[in-house]
């Protein structure tokens, strides 16, 4: 070990107190995005953060506005030919009721046990501050080994619909080698977590339509086709006898997982048993050939989301209902395009839709899937960072969801992100009682000292 990295691992030791205090003072900020009258909280919390930068020694600090809440900004470029990481976080959260169901005043940080309760403690102020603390842990005791941008938006509890636009206005300040999103969790206290990969989405509407109206069913029952039945067949035949996805070409750009990947997703604590007890079904589903855990982060999917047609009051109507509707949604993975899902699922209704019913597809938009090449320079520094503080190494995962503005880093920055982050799933987010797990966000801060050394 170093001595600059020895110094900056006995600061933050020997100031643990101080940084949890300094926690305290930024979840005491109501900053809840969604609603208006929590503006000025906004506008407060976004100065905290700026005058912490400052504080830091970082350069260009700015509360910079957006069409919605501003984010701040703050760099220290110092270490010329090292790399540049672009710190993403954001300083908004969560609406706090029902209030009454909280144990303790959500903006008034209270530790129970080894908890820190608070809105904000997890998801993700205390993250934010996990950054801010190791740089402070650095720069108080000599330089930092590489240069660091940070981007702190407030809107990202609202799905940060002003970011993509500043972030394309700010493409020159925004330059960097990669982006650490520290806005993802861990799996378990004991399993430090790189998230690499997130899937994209493709959304659709589509609409059978045959009489002109609802039709009497004893008048023209069996000469009409039922739109009903027209759109459950369509629907039915998306998937083929194996739960593959039967829309044309459909796996033609997927990425393979490959054989490395496959075996780091075997290690995750995610098993049928588990789904069987978070779902409550009474057996898993899902495309054969795979395990659970790789359907639902590594493959693609199709979902009927919901489906309307005919009558559904109570009692009976005799009816052949003019009309019905499904709406889709296709979870992509790398490197499918939402477009290009569009185009298949057109084709699909194209050969298979009878000539007896009309149907029309609207597209919702859509996003792509990203990923992080899991053996760059970045990856390898976090990783082995939790691998020396937690003695050992990380699990790497991919979710199955999407976070916007790791596309919008991606689309518009050409970035790749590092997703991590010291919560647990047993947080209670966007719920009462959020809290923080103490020593485990005291080891996030090591780890991310550490990880600066590892990549300088
Ligand atoms: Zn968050």
């Amino acid at each position: 070990m170093t001595e600059r990295l020895a110094a900056a691992l006995e600061y933050a030791r020997r100031h643990e107190a101080d940084f949890l205090k300094n926690l305290q003072d930024f979840v005491a900020f109501g900053s809840i995005s969604t609603s208006d009258e929590h503006r000025e909280e906004i506008e407060k919390t976004a100065n905290w953060v700026a005058r912490r930068l400052e504080a830091l020694g970082m350069q260009k600090v700015a509360v910079m506005p957006t069409a919605g809440h501003p984010v701040v900004y703050g760099e220290w470029l110092g270490a010329p030919g090292k790399p540049t990481v672009l710190i993403y976080g954001h300083y908004d959260v969560q609406p706090v009721d029902p209030l009454d169901l909280w144990h303790s005043d959500p903006f008034e940080a209270t530790l129970r046990g080894e908890n820190l309760h608070a809105r904000g403690a997890s998801d993700m102020k205390g993250q934010v501050a996990a950054c801010l603390n190791a740089v402070e842990a650095i720069v108080r005791t000599g330089t930092l080994p590489v240069n660091v941008k940070f981007l702190i938006e407030g809107e990202e509890e609202i799905g940060s619909p002003s970011l993509a636009d500043w972030i394309a206005q700010n493409s020159e300040l925004l330059k960097a080698d990669f982006c650490l999103n520290p806005d993802a969790g861990m799996l378990g206290k004991d399993h430090p977590t790189i998230t690499y990969g997130l899937r994209g989405l493709a959304s659709f509407e589509l609409t059978v339509s045959g009489p002109s109206h609802d039709l009497h069913s004893g008048v023209f029952g069996g000469t009409v086709h039922n739109p009903a039945k027209a759109l459950a067949d369509l629907l039915a035949g998306m998937h083929d006898e194996n739960n593959h996805i039967a829309l044309p070409g459909f796996y033609d750009s997927v990425r393979p997982l490959s054989g490395e990947e496959r075996a780091h997703l075997a290690k995750l604590p995610v098993s049928d048993a588990f789904v069987l007890a978070q779902t409550g079904v009474p057996q898993v589903w899902g495309e054969a050939g795979y395990t659970s855990v790789e359907r639902a982060g590594g493959r693609p999917t199709l979902e009927i989301n919901g489906m309307l047609s005919g009558f559904t009051g109570q009692g009976q109507k005799t009816i052949i209902p003019a009309w019905a509707m499904a709406k889709i949604t296709c979870r992509l993975v790398p490197d499918q395009k939402p477009e290009e899902v569009y185009e298949q699922m057109k084709r699909y209704l194209e050969e298979r839709a009878p000539k007896t019913i009309c149907w029309d597809l609207k597209m919702y938009g859509g996003s792509e899937a990203s990923i992080s090449d899991i053996h760059k320079p970045w990856v390898t520094a976090l990783a082995n960072a939790m691998e020396s503080v937690w003695g050992t190494p990380p699990l790497f995962k991919r979710e199955g969801g999407s976070v916007p503005v790791v596309g919008m880093m991606q689309s518009s920055l050409g970035m790749e992100s590092v997703l991590t982050g010291f919560g647990l799933p047993d947080d209670n987010l966007h719920a009462p009682n959020e809290k923080m797990h103490v020593p485990t966000w005291h080891r996030g801060i090591e780890t991310l000292v550490r990880f600066f050394f590892n990549l300088g």
